[in-house]
């Protein structure tokens, strides 16, 4: 019988992670090198990693050393790691993906490479033929797979291996995996908890731009968060798809990576959709005007393409919505909605990656994306307000290339005129909106040639 001050015996270790519950909890905040360092501490341990499946479900190899392929340069004798092993029986491709096929043929060997759920290898050397092993393998068994910022990928290769995972010929239950994040960065590393040396490493940082001082560099600071925090107010979530975040990926994606999403669609989903923009839809967008030649019609037919700008969930300015209706979190189908960084740590499940998390428990909010091609001359780049085609036509002069918009601007300039663009008629000019970030700029600029120059 305890007595109320006698303290209770406190528990070890191994007799915490041997509820099942509480190692599953815990196991993939864990850093994959320290669950087997902490594996090698006792035969229990062991044990217990070894044969519990749920252990490495989660897999992240993004940090493990040994996955990594160096590149050191030959030794003074000529003879080097790589030197070795770049024989002729060896192609590039196994050369790069020699870490990671040893990291396996390990887990393989102690039967627990088929309990990994979840695959995360942002940053590693991935050629495309270990993807297709991925998918393709019995012995593998991921769901979800990370390779963002990857090396050594072939693209088209890639795209390949998806088309063919995905062909209509495939055997029934394949592919087994179900969702890819490719597009977008790696998670960024869990911030360091000691405040001191975060602040010092921020300033003796090179790369913050000209401000030099203190100040400027808080109130720049200050700014960037308050302009994040306001975005996930107004978007209810931390997820950045779901706020006016603006270009979501930083090298837009090629019209093959449209058409492998879209023979994907529905069984693959990855971290980016397709746009769903009315344009896109040969049956209601117009494929020739003839009255128009040498301009393309604001609303003539455009090729698959990947969404790349997220809009914020307030929906075009004029009715709230859009003509494409936005997507919904448990309304709409599952292929329009794209999986959420970071990748879930306790579920596999293409649900779990999707669902938007919102900051009051609140419902998900609507998800507005578009491809940069359905939002010229209809989105400011800066105050992030757009306007759907059923509710603005867009301009002749929206259409105009770049360099003619910049002739067109200095001849109106060179006249004196400040109100440049009849506001009934052109919204957005030059990515900025008329009404109110166009004449801000034009009025900075006054005299320093501001953005023009
Ligand atoms: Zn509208
Ligand atoms: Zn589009
Ligand atoms: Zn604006």
């Amino acid at each position: 019988m305890h007595l109320p001050h006698e303290p209770l015996p406190s528990p070890s270790l191994a007799c915490i992670l041997s509820n099942s519950l509480v190692l599953r909890q815990i196991a993939p905040y864990l850093p994959t090198a320290s669950l087997f360092a902490l594996a090698a501490t006792s035969k229990y341990l062991r044990q217990l990693v070894h044969e519990a499946p749920d252990v490495i479900r989660h897999l992240d190899l993004s940090t493990v050393k040994s996955a990594i392929v160096s590149y050191e340069p030959l030794d003074s004798g000529g003879i080097s790691w790589r030197a070795e092993r770049m024989d002729e029986s060896l192609t590039e491709d196994e050369f790069y993906s020699g870490p990671l096929r040893g990291i396996f043929s390990k887990l393989e060997r102690r039967h627990m490479l088929r309990n990994v759920h979840t695959m995360v290898l942002d940053g590693l050397s991935v050629p495309a033929d270990l993807v297709r092993e991925i998918i393709a393998e019995d012995r593998f068994n991921v769901r979800i797979l990370s390779i963002r910022e990857t090396k050594h990928l072939n693209e088209r290769k890639l795209q390949q291996v998806l088309r063919y995972a995905v062909r209509p010929s495939r055997p029934a239950g394949t592919p087994r995996i179900k969702g890819i994040y490719l597009f977008g960065p790696r998670d960024p590393a869990p911030a360091p908890n000691t405040p001191v040396e975060k602040k010092k490493s921020r300033q003796s940082s090179p790369a913050r731009g000209v401000t030099s001082s203190q100040g400027a560099q808080i109130g720049a600071e200050w700014n960037q968060k308050s302009s994040s925090a306001l975005n996930a107010a107004l978007a209810k979530t931390d997820d950045k798809w779901y706020q006016s975040s603006g270009k979501m990926i930083a090298k837009r994606p090629s019209s093959d990576w449209a058409e492998t999403l879209k023979a994907c669609e529905g069984i693959i989903a990855f971290d980016a959709v397709l746009c769903r923009g009315p344009r896109h839809d040969p049956t209601t967008a117009f494929v020739q005007d003839p009255s128009t030649p040498s301009l393309p019609h604001p609303a003539s037919y455009l090729n698959p393409a990947v969404a790349t700008v997220a809009l914020g969930p307030a929906g075009c300015e004029a009715c709230h919505s859009c003509p494409e209706s936005p997507a919904v979190f448990g309304l709409t189908p599952s292929s329009w909605l794209p999986l959420l960084s970071p990748v879930p740590l306790h579920s596999s499940s293409i649900r779990a990656a999707q669902m938007p998390r919102t900051l009051d428990g609140s419902k998900a909010p609507p998800l507005y994306v578009r491809c940069e091609d359905c939002l010229k001359g209809r989105w400011c780049e800066r105050c992030h307000k757009w306007w759907g085609e059923d509710c603005y036509t867009g301009s002749t002069v929206a259409q105009r290339t770049e360099l003619q918009q910049t002739e067109f601007m200095e001849d109106v300039e060179s006249n004196g005129a400040k109100c440049v663009v009849p506001k009934q008629t052109t919204k957005v000019h030059m990515g900025l909106c008329v009404e109110s970030c166009l004449v801000g700029e034009m009025e900075a600029g006054a005299g320093s040639n501001g953005m023009w120059g």
